[in-house]
């Protein structure tokens, strides 16, 4: 067995991740929301299926915020909390 594909935990530190921007309809019934909201997502800049591996639990009312939550997150290299 030659499958060598180990999965990636310490990887997704070390790999240049790509920060890009999800558009998707804010549908609420009965609320008043824009018609889009915008998520930061990261994924590694290597996929060419570009998975995200994070993506940002707000939603943002435009476009500069969510890039900037996510260059903001792409700088933060602590520990992050993966309980959601
Ligand atoms: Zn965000």
């Amino acid at each position: 067995m030659d499958d060598d594909s180990a999965w990636p935990v310490s990887y997704l530190a070390c790999v240049p991740r790509q920060i890009g921007v999800l558009a998707s309809h804010g549908q609420r019934p009965g609320t008043f929301v824009p018609p889009w909201v915008y998520r930061a997502v990261a994924y590694e800049a290597e996929d060419p299926f570009r998975q995200p591996v994070w993506v940002c639990s707000h939603n943002h009312n435009n476009l500069q915020d969510a890039q900037l939550c996510g260059s903001a997150w792409a700088q933060y290299s602590g520990p992050r909390d993966a309980s959601t």
